[in-house]
């Protein structure tokens, strides 16, 4: 969805030539089909299974250079370069640590007030299961756990 972002606002702000390059095939992408389409009906163009290589250039870039992939992401030795004279990387996160509360998946669990399996460690946005990625529930759950702290620290 960032890639889609990124790519649909580059456009429409005058970027000539604007391409989505995504490492698996479309049917793996995490952009909604809605999305997707967005973005090809503003002249973005999509290549998939290509990963990134290099980026050529001296002092700035002039080109990047992907390899095409399998569906596993198995290289397969054929290139291309793209001329490009501004890339933008939307990568994803995950969680990493010894000393993390209990995940599900790639997020922190968390009941419905917030609490993690760490005793006085609440989580919301993002980071933790149940949302929906939008900053109206990370201001929500931010809120829930805000009272719930406060009600286990005076004692409620
Ligand atoms: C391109 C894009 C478009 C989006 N569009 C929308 C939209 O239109 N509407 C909508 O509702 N939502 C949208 N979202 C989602 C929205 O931005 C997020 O859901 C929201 O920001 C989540 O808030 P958060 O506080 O959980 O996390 P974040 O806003 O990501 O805040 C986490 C903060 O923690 C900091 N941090 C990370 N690691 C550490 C560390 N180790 N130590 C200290 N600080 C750390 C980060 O720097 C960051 O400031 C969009 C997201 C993206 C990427």
């Amino acid at each position: 969805m960032t890639a889609v972002d990124a790519a649909v606002q580059s456009k429409l702000l005058g970027a000539l030539n604007v391409s989505l390059v995504y490492r698996r095939g479309l049917e793996r992408m995490n952009a909604s089909k809605f999305e997707q389409d967005l973005a090809s009906s503003k002249g973005v163009r999509i290549i998939t299974n290509a990963s990134p290589k290099a980026v050529h250039g001296n002092g700035a870039v002039r080109e990047i250079e992907f390899e095409y992939t399998d569906d596993d992401l198995t290289p397969t030795g054929q290139t291309i370069r793209l001329a490009a004279d501004q890339v933008f990387k939307a990568i994803g996160q995950t969680l990493e640590g010894d000393d993390l509360p209990d995940v599900d998946g790639h997020k922190i669990a968390v009941t419905d007030a917030g609490r993690t399996s760490m005793s006085g460690v609440w989580a919301g946005g993002d980071c933790a299961t149940g949302g929906d990625d939008l900053t109206v529930t990370a201001v929500a759950e931010g809120r829930d756990a805000a009272e719930d702290i406060h009600a286990q620290l005076s004692g409620a």
